[in-house]
């Protein structure tokens, strides 16, 4: 059955990303243009529980493109988790005239709206926004490119200091399942290696690597570890083996962590972010629901959200091949 839409929500959920606003403004303007009510859900299914929307339109979202985090404000939510928690939400959302939300989130928030989406005949669309790129369905997540740039910045900077001394520095970067970030920032900072989850590299060609770079006479070397680096060891680990059996190497290690996450979107994100938010908003005025919008081959692209929570992003090998030629 066609939905005829008239007050579309938007939240965003789980963890932040550079772009949230940026996806928050193309929605509340899309709407805006397609003479729509949008009213802005706060601090993500948390807030839908508790009927804490507000009314926007396009000047609520004024110089906010520019801006990380994001002004609605995200939330972990156990109770939307439960039957009772989604029935309240709904509730909310009927009282408040809602008819169809946008959620910018992860897998975990997609979960959420499929679940509610088919609980509740409720139409639905997700916009991919996290930092991990680890979303199938979307060649880029939104934040995930900013982020590449805030750490590649860092790591230039870690660099000057490395070589400098003459030091060895692994550098812990974000990603528990997938290593895109590990391995785009690894190749674009120069790298000597790059520790990722999908890939087992082994400690022996770690120490081999390192003896072959000092050989070559290089005066710093650069580990990038993805948190879920598959060797299986932490950075602090992975220093103390160094200094067990490389006696030649001072060792540093620097974790990131949080800064990752934050910052000014860039061009790319804010780019991205303004198609996902029209594409998420007309495809629900056309009467699409359960997808995710997503980036592919250039395109705007929407992909059943089943799919983008239960499918796998992958990395791309032939960059890691890339990656040992450039290490030569
Ligand atoms: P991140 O990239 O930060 O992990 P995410 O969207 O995956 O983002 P989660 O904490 O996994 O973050 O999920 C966000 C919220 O979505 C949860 O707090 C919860 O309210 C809701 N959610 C997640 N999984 C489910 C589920 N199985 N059923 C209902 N709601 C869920």
């Amino acid at each position: 059955m066609l939905h005829t839409i008239k007050k579309i929500g938007v939240l965003t959920s789980g963890g932040d990303s550079p772009g949230m606003n940026a996806a928050i403004r193309s929605v509340v303007r899309t709407c805006a243009f397609h003479d729509i009510e949008c009213y802005g859900i706060y601090r993500g299914y948390e807030g839908m529980i508790e009927g804490d929307f507000e009314k926007m339109d396009a000047r609520s979202v004024k110089g906010i493109i520019n801006k990380g985090g994001t002004i609605l404000k995200s939330a972990r939510s156990k109770e939307f988790r439960t039957k009772e928690g989604r029935a309240t939400a709904h509730a909310a959302l009927k009282k408040a005239g809602i008819d169809a939300f946008v959620v910018i989130g992860g897998d975990g928030s997609f979960t959420g709206a499929m679940i509610f989406s088919q609980e509740y005949n409720f139409p639905v669309m997700g916009i991919p926004g996290t930092i991990d790129n680890d979303i199938f369905g979307t060649t880029h997540t939104l934040g995930y490119d900013t982020a590449l740039n805030t750490v590649v910045e860092v790591i230039d900077k870690i660099r000057d200091t490395a070589s400098s001394h003459n030091r060895l520095f692994f550098i812990e970067v974000m990603g528990r399942d997938v290593g895109h970030i590990a391995l785009n920032v690894g190749v674009g900072a120069g790298a000597e290696e790059i520790l990722i989850p999908e890939e087992d590299l082994g400690l022996d060609r770690l120490l081999e690597s390192l003896r072959r770079s000092k050989r070559s006479g290089k005066s710093s070397s650069i580990v990038v570890v993805a948190e879920g680096d598959k060797i299986g060891k932490n950075v602090f680990e992975l220093k103390d083996y160094v200094d067990q059996n490389l006696k030649e190497y001072e060792v540093r290690v620097s974790v990131l962590g949080h800064m990752q996450r934050g910052g000014s979107p860039s061009c790319f994100d804010r780019v991205l972010a303004s198609r996902m938010g029209v594409k998420a908003v007309e495809g629900l005025i056309t009467g699409k629901s359960n997808f995710m919008v997503g980036l592919k081959n250039d395109q705007m692209e929407l992909t059943p959200l089943e799919l983008a929570v239960k499918g796998k992003s992958k990395i791309d090998m032939e960059l890691l091949r890339v990656s040992d030629i450039m290490t030569i």
